[in-house]
């Protein structure tokens, strides 16, 4: 079990862990700022920092067998560290936080448009939702200026924890279908950008929505008779 340190602080660009194993796989740490891939998140890039000064580049960060388990893709053939090595996790502090910017900027887009999502992914620079709508109603101009609009609002972005009652009490909070919310630890993180959005995830998010910055609606695809993808991509 990996202590989850992304999930108190997704500012971390950095921390000191111990090796607990390595193999082909990837090297499992006792803690890590690392954010395995879930969530229609990519996982963290980067490099472990060992004291000999060598280095072994993670190219994917992805959730292990067990609970809590995160695995530090390594490259094939690389020189793999002994358990117990102490190391510095050192994250693709760039590319994460792009991927923590247009995260949240998907929040806001669950908001601007009406309907179920279907679907979702973040990439670097650019991010997509599905929306289970009939027709096309959907105005690329009309949803980027709302979505600018929010941004520029300033808007603060913060966790707010449940218990699995609660949630189970409050279905209506699970906006994405095809993403489950983590539960059976007893309680479900929601993120919040208060009276804009309030969903479970487990993503990694700026704390404001200014942080963001301009974004453009790309393009809107007609992916089935009731279903629109909407694109985004920073505008700068
Ligand atoms: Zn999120």
């Amino acid at each position: 079990m990996t202590e989850l340190l992304f999930r108190d602080d997704g500012y971390l660009r950095s921390c000191s862990a111990r090796v607990i194993e390595a193999d082909a796989w990837g090297i499992r740490l006792d803690r890590t700022g690392f954010y395995p891939m879930g969530g229609g998140q990519p996982g963290d890039t980067g490099v472990p920092l060992l004291a000999s000064g060598r280095a072994t580049t993670i190219g994917d960060t992805v959730k292990g067998a067990a609970t809590d388990e995160v695995v530090h893709v390594s490259a094939p053939g690389a020189v793999l560290p002994e358990p117990g090595t102490e190391l510095v996790g050192e994250i693709d502090w760039e590319r994460r936080y792009r991927l923590m910017r247009m995260h949240t900027c998907l929040h806001l887009l669950c908001s601007v448009v009406p309907g179920a999502v279907t679907g979702g992914q973040v990439a670097d620079g650019r991010g997509r939702l599905d929306f289970d709508v009939p027709g096309s109603s959907l105005d690329k101009e009309a949803i980027a200026s709302r979505l600018n609009a929010l941004i520029a609002e300033a808007h603060p972005v913060g966790p707010r924890w449940i218990t699995d009652a609660e949630l189970a009490a409050q279905p209506d909070l699970v906006r994405t279908m095809s993403v489950k919310p983590p539960s059976g630890t007893g309680r479900v993180r929601l993120m919040e950008i208060a009276g804009i959005d309030l969903q479970p995830c487990g993503g990694t998010h700026v704390r404001n929505t200014a942080e963001i910055g301009p974004v453009a609606v790309t393009k809107i695809e007609n992916k089935g008779r009731q279903n629109r993808r909407v694109i985004l991509a920073f505008a700068e």
